[in-house]
């Protein structure tokens, strides 16, 4: 503390940026006992089909809960986890988690159900991926159709490299997603040279939808290119009845957003999955008749 204040008073740091750099050095250093204290954990967002409201997958986010500082964004822990590396450990935690929590439910009763993985660009690089995933499926007994996973664009800049890592994920059974959709670079090379099961248009598109005629437009061109490429296309961090019912019109049919569910808990899920399956329903509804 006595280190920070003299800092504080010197006229050449701002105060707020010290306290930013020594906050990131704290979680840095306590990121690297985050999985063995068990604090992390995995939240589902529901993605709805926006013809008939039913929920068809979800989206599994981490969440990391730090015992003095409270719950951390990963916008703010996924960063640093990749600059230590510990993002190979964390994210192979987040596919293991994410099957035994599929195992669960199915031993519960419930039918087998699609999860989407956030990948990071380490984690993709790594030589073995594919190997190691198809460990975690079969010890959890779980198809790999049940597992996507999510790239971005960024991540895929070097398409040779990509191509392999993603051609042994394919051959697995694995699903692949790009996330953040048109935020990237060429991202059309990418829709061709590599076997894209699904786009995930980013929601900063979304938000502009209903008043920004350019987004109305790039929304379009978006989910025509992917019927086109026979590819899935799901919209991300829709919110309102209106960006659904434009969605809808558009012929965009799948949804993930707020309007819907924000992430759960796997108990909370459980426990509200019909009441925000038949509410969606609902919406879905409103959203077709307001054309
Ligand atoms: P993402 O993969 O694009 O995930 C979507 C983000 O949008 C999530 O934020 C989600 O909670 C949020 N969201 C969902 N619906 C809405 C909505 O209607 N409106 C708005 N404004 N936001 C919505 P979250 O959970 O904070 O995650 C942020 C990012 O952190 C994710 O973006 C993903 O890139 C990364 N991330 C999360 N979990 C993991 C993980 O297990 N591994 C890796 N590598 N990255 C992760
Ligand atoms: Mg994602
Ligand atoms: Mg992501
Ligand atoms: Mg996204």
């Amino acid at each position: 503390n006595e280190a920070r204040d003299q800092k504080s008073s010197c006229m050449i740091y701002h105060p707020s940026m010290d306290e930013k750099a020594y906050r990131r050095l704290v979680l840095t250093n306590d990121l690297y006992r985050a999985i063995e204290n068990k604090e992390f954990h995995v939240l589902y967002q529901p993605q709805i089909d926006t013809r008939t409201g039913k929920i068809i997958a979800l989206e599994a986010l981490l969440r990391w809960d730090h015992p003095k500082k409270g719950r951390i964004s990963p916008a703010e822990f996924i960063p640093i986890a990749e600059e230590t590396g510990l993002i190979i450990s964390i994210g192979e935690w987040v596919i293991r988690k994410v099957c035994q929590q599929l195992r669960k439910w199915q031993d519960d009763g419930f039918a087998p159900m699609g999860v989407a993985v956030n990948l990071s660009t380490l984690q993709f690089y790594q030589e073995n991926l594919a190997e190691r995933v198809e460990g975690i499926l079969k010890e959890a007994g779980i198809s790999p159709f049940c597992l996507e996973l999510e790239i971005t664009e960024s991540m895929t800049i070097n398409i040779e490299q990509s191509r392999e890592a993603l051609l042994k994920l394919k051959k697995l059974g694995v699903s692949i997603s790009i996330d953040d959709f048109g935020t990237g670079y060429s991202s059309l090379q990418y829709l061709k040279q590599l076997a894209i099961d699904r786009i995930k248009i980013d929601q900063s598109f979304i938000r502009g939808l209903v008043h920004d005629q350019q987004d109305d437009v790039i929304v379009t061109t978006f989910i025509s290119i992917t019927q086109k490429m026979n590819i899935d296309v799901i919209a991300e961090g829709v919110e309102t009845i209106d960006q659904l019912s434009i969605l809808q019109q558009k012929q965009c049919h799948q949804v993930q957003g707020y309007l819907f569910s924000p992430p759960l808990t796997p108990e909370t899920l459980t426990q509200q999955y019909y009441e925000i399956q038949n509410k969606a329903k609902e919406y879905v509804r409103v959203g077709l008749n307001r054309k």
